[in-house]
């Protein structure tokens, strides 16, 4: 008899985008007229730099010529083009010395934030912000993090449920159940709600915890973190021999130039320290996929007996192992980021993105709403108004305004209260948007 992962029954069903939809198809289907605007879902609007279109054709050239084809790339870990072009312009130039070993180019930050967990204890104690990014939560779910054994709201029920009304019929059999189903949150995990009150910085814990996922610029509240904030995380980890996994997916967006881009700007970092970053939000290749991890060689990690073992060489072997590369034509893209042009027109993206941003934070802020985030990140993070639950707001944008945001309450239970308005829009669309916002 074949038997199941049973990790993934513990999961919960993926809820927030397909809700969304539900209502949206619902709302469409009562109003066919409507104009409806989204400033919910985070994937990018404009097109790709002119520069990067003019590197990829000339590689798919190139893949036509035989003296100048590329099968496999047999590093298995990114082209020596991209990786020196990533070392010198993305750290260097922040006075961060790396070395081409220390740096894994991926399909993507999704992946990598995901596949990370896989090379460490599965009895490891995991940390992350509540509300979070869902990817670091589920991929540990998979691997078994999550405390105990568990009878899975799907297994009970013998289908693939709908999640709507699961966690109150899921919470009378707490006792049972791997997950604490209060907001969906899993028992063996440790949430750090993100709040107005810490600057949705949340502090490290009081007990020790092995691995720390943290954002920033942070998806959904637009929170960035100081040096001073991050140097309490290196601290904590160093003394506490965790991991830091450091999803800097937004660096891009950072304008305030005290600001770290990297955590390896931060003293010590290199010794505790994983960062993620991605050119999906940076310069518009969530259809491109191009992506890349650094795994420093200083940092260690410790067998049951206290041994302690480099982990850059075990991410290689897993990466090599599992993947098999970017294509020769992303690679070839994503280098010319970083050319002169390149990097002036993917920054006129970004500063369209972040008027974008400007026009949401002032034009709310006037209404009389709490707005955070939006700053030095392209998420703008809104308090509901008159105390309504994120849901509720949802559907009253909806269905009054024509407007879609995506409510807090689907990244975690401190994201109740908030909905995420994203500034990857058109800019005539989220004028537009404001415009119904003000006539509320
Ligand atoms: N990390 C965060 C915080 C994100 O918000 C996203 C995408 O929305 C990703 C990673 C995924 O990026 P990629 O397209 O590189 O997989």
């Amino acid at each position: 008899m074949i038997g199941i992962n049973e990790n993934y029954l513990k999961l919960r069903a993926g809820y927030l985008f397909p809700e969304i939809g539900r209502r949206i198809r619902a709302f469409k289907q009562e109003h066919p007229g409507a104009k409806v605007i989204s400033m919910g879902i985070g994937d990018v609007t404009q097109p790709l730099a002119p520069a990067v279109i003019e590197a990829m054709h000339r590689a798919v050239d190139e893949m036509g010529r035989q003296e100048t084809f590329r099968g496999y790339d047999d590093s298995g870990v990114g082209y020596e083009f991209l990786r020196v072009a990533i070392v010198e312009n993305d750290f260097a130039a922040r006075g961060v010395i790396l070395d081409l070993e220390e740096v894994f180019v991926s399909d993507g930050a999704k992946s990598d934030t995901g596949n990370m967990q896989e090379i460490f204890g599965v009895e490891n104690v995991v940390a992350v912000a509540d509300p979070v990014y869902p990817v670091y939560v589920d991929t540990n779910v998979m691997a078994g993090r999550t405390g105990g054994e568990g009878v899975s709201p799907l297994r009970a029920e013998g289908i693939l449920p709908s999640d709507r009304g699961q966690d109150a019929r899921a919470t009378k059999k707490q006792g049972q159940d791997a997950r604490a189903t209060s907001g969906g949150q899993y028992a063996g995990i440790v949430y750090m709600p993100a709040t107005a009150e810490n600057g949705f910085v949340p502090a490290p814990p009081e007990r020790p915890v092995d691995m720390i996922y943290l954002c920033f610029p942070n998806n959904p509240t637009g929170a960035v973190a100081s040096k001073e904030d991050l140097a309490r995380w290196v601290d904590y980890a160093r003394a506490n021999k965790a991991v830091i996994f450091f999803d800097a997916a937004y660096e891009a967006y950072i304008k305030d130039p005290a600001l770290p881009h990297s955590i390896y700007e931060i003293e010590g970092a290199r010794e505790v320290a994983i960062e993620f970053r991605s050119c999906s939000k940076t310069a518009g290749f969530t259809g491109v996929r191009c992506a890349y991890s650094i795994v420093p060689k200083q940092l260690k990690a410790y067998t049951r007996d206290g041994r302690a073992v480099q982990v850059n060489p075990i991410w290689r072997r897993r990466h090599t192992t599992k993947f098999n590369g970017v294509s020769y034509i992303s690679q070839r893209g994503a280098e010319a980021t970083y050319s002169a042009p390149g990097k002036r027109q993917v920054q006129q993206t970004i500063d369209l993105y972040m008027a974008n941003a400007s026009l949401i934070r002032d034009t709310l802020t006037k209404l009389g709403y709490a707005v955070y985030g939006g700053l030095n990140a392209p998420y703008i993070w809104v308090r509901t108004p008159k105390g309504l639950g994120s849901w509720k707001f949802f559907d009253l944008l909806l269905n009054k305004a024509n407007v879609v945001c995506t409510p807090g309450a689907g990244f975690g239970p401190a994201g109740e209260g908030y909905v995420r308005l994203t500034a990857f829009g058109l800019p005539q669309n989220v004028k537009e948007a404001l415009d119904r916002f003000a006539r509320l």
